[in-house]
């Protein structure tokens, strides 16, 4: 899923001051399951600006509405005649959601109320981690389904950098060490040769530094 957090109040505030009208659009799928912009959230929001509003003596009219998903021209047209009665609309969708919504009431300001983060997983209750950069050509099958790319903090695809302690990144003691993790499930796969293997320098084209990517499939263009 794309994690995302809400924005700190105040930045919000400052985005949505002039405006009278305003919807808070909110997001069901990947931010509403990391508990950033779902309909919780938007009701959450709303009752704290409308608060703090009135309590600068601002008057400002607020609507909710929350749609499966920000990223698809299918929900968002749900939105369509809320967008409409609104001066500037707050996305608590992720950074792709915001420049759908943007692409699709090209008239109507569409601000973003998430910082958006990682692409990564629910590890435990209340714990996301990263696990994908989206670089594009994924090389999973050769690291037992760890990715160093993401999970290791230099980068490494040719083994550890040697620093590790009980199993523990010397760069970042929060997390645990990617190759430590990368080694032990090789093992228990049996496929521990896989790292006698050189892997040549990745080739970044095909992630987000060869600049803006497309995935065309022509099977599904009508
Ligand atoms: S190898 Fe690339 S696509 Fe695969 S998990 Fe890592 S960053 Fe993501
Ligand atoms: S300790 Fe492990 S995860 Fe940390 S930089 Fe070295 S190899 Fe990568």
């Amino acid at each position: 899923m794309i994690v995302a957090e809400q924005k700190p109040i105040d930045e919000i505030k400052k985005m949505v001051a002039p405006y009278q009208k305003l919807l808070i659009l909110g997001c069901g799928t990947c931010v509403k399951t990391c508990f950033a912009g779902g309909e919780d959230e938007v009701a959450v929001l709303a009752s704290a600006l409308r608060l703090s509003f009135k309590k600068d003596g601002k008057k400002i009219e607020i609507e909710e509405k929350t749609i499966e998903r920000q990223c698809e021209n299918e929900f968002i047209q749900e939105a369509a005649s809320c967008v409409a009665r609104n001066q500037a609309v707050l996305s608590l969708g992720c950074g792709a959601g915001v420049q759908d919504i943007a692409r699709q009431f090209a008239k109507v300001p569409v601000l973003p109320g998430l910082n958006t983060t990682f692409i990564g997983v629910q590890e435990r209750p209340g714990l996301f981690t990263e696990e994908c950069v989206g670089c594009g050509n994924c090389e999973l099958a050769l690291y037992g389904g760890i990715c160093p790319i993401t999970r290791c903090s230099k980068k490494l695809l040719n083994g550890p950098c040697g620093g590790s302690q009980n199993g523990i990144c010397e760069v970042d003691p929060s997390v645990e060490c990617a190759w430590q993790l990368i080694i032990d499930r090789l093992k228990t796969l049996g496929q521990l040769d896989n790292i006698r293997a050189y892997i040549p320098p990745k080739d970044w084209r095909s992630s987000n530094s060869g600049g803006p990517r497309k995935l065309v499939r022509e099977d599904h263009i009508i």
